[in-house]
């Protein structure tokens, strides 16, 4: 007991503890947490779809319809037609042959990294991939390497050496703490060249970038067969919950039978298969349409009002605008010198981030308005850069 301790005192002296905020309200730009109201800048839903009234009413339906609970595993009784229709609709929105809805990103990545490489093959990650990758590659007993961020040579020069009987290059889409794009046209021409797979998980990039909201792949014009395993995530973009793998049939049907992420737990509850499904018709529609370009007006807007003030932004065209700090301790002063004044912005330490690149992940959404991102610039050009001034 007393070794936790020490751990957990160490993280404190660290300024790498974490605590959770309660939020007393629904998802939005302004959240009321623990009684207080802010404006906020650090969730995912990036199209503002969580609190949408047809998502909502599509949930409230669908537990009329169908229950709270799916009451079972896929495989057993819990694949109702909800989970059903929206694999097919989001096989159709992606352009694949089939899709295989999760339960959760974190398990899609675990199931589909770890049912399809083993022990002999190998399993090539980008370092800034997000934790659940990183993870499967560990589960998945395949031989893990990582690459330097976006290194395609790097990457080029391991696969050569490899002599894995399997390789799977797997990749973020918009990379979570960057707010980049992978060079994916580059990494599918290498994996071509190597006879390897390529995945990518596009959890902040599907429904939000692309002028179909189809993501990273219709922004780097992808076909599903360069790219043959896309995992995208429904919790963020889409403002509902779960994820889903798109493949063609034999891919999937090997998850059906291998994936234990997939096989050992409870199918989604209905009614937030139908609220997904409501988030893809939003997605796939002009209103949706609309949204992406008032996201992306926001995100020109506020990159523009940063460069004036001299900010450092990272070289990001998504709705994640990180603003590097470097230092633990000085990126939780910096967000708590903004919660002062009403705004929530979280820092990023490590290791979520490696060592010394800190930052405030500041993300828009397009439930945000000019006015909101001219608050946030605002309150960074009066609160933040003294601050950030101060020890340079
Ligand atoms: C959030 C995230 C996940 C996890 O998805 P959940 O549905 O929240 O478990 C996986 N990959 C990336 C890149 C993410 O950002």
């Amino acid at each position: 007991m007393n070794e936790l301790e020490q751990e957990l005192q160490r993280r404190q002296a660290a300024h790498l503890y974490r605590r959770r905020r309660v939020v007393d309200s629904a998802q939005g730009a302004e959240i009321v947490v623990e009684g207080r109201p802010l404006l906020s800048f650090c969730s995912n839903d990036y199209l503002g779809l969580a609190n949408h009234p047809a998502v909502i009413a599509a949930m409230q339906q669908g537990a009329a319809n169908y229950g709270v609970g799916s009451g079972a595993a896929h495989l057993v009784t819990g694949h109702q037609t909800p989970h059903h229709r929206l694999e097919e609709e989001l096989a159709a929105f992606t352009g694949y042959p089939r899709a295989l809805l999760f339960s959760t990103g974190y398990m899609a990545n675990l199931g589909a990294v770890s049912a399809l490489c083993g022990a002999g093959d190998a399993v090539f990650e980008d370092r800034l991939n997000h934790a659940s990758l990183l993870d499967a590659g560990l589960l998945s007993r395949a031989r893990l390497q990582r690459f330097p961020h976006g290194d395609v040579a790097a990457l080029d020069e391991r696969l050569a050496e490899s002599k894995a009987q399997r390789k799977l290059i797997v990749t973020d889409g918009v990379f979570s703490m960057d707010g980049d794009i992978a060079p994916l046209r580059a990494l599918a021409d290498t994996a071509q060249r190597h006879g390897a797979w390529l995945m990518m998980d596009d959890a902040h990039g599907l429904g939000v970038i692309g002028a179909h909201g189809r993501g990273a792949m219709e922004v780097c014009g992808l076909t599903p067969r360069e790219l043959p395993l896309l995992v995208g995530t429904l919790g963020k973009g889409f403002g509902s919950f779960g994820a889903f793998v798109a493949a063609d049939a034999l891919i999937i049907e090997t998850l059906i039978q291998q994936a234990r992420p997939y096989i050992y737990t409870t199918a989604l509850p209905p009614a937030v298969a139908e609220a997904t499904r409501a988030s893809l018709r939003i997605i796939q529609s002009d209103e949706g349409a609309e949204r992406r370009a008032h996201l992306t007006a926001l995100v020109q807007r506020f990159r523009a009002g940063a460069q004036q003030l001299g900010l450092a932004l990272m070289e990001s065209p998504t709705a994640i605008q990180p603003l590097l700090v470097g230092d633990a301790g000085k990126a939780v002063q910096l967000s708590e010198a903004l919660l002062a004044t009403g705004i929530l912005i979280s820092a990023i330490r490590p290791p979520t981030v490696p060592e010394g690149t800190a930052r405030l992940r500041i993300t828009l959404s397009a439930a945000h308005t000019a006015a909101q991102v001219d608050a946030l610039l605002d309150a960074l050009q009066y609160i933040a850069l003294p601050l950030l001034r101060e020890d340079s």
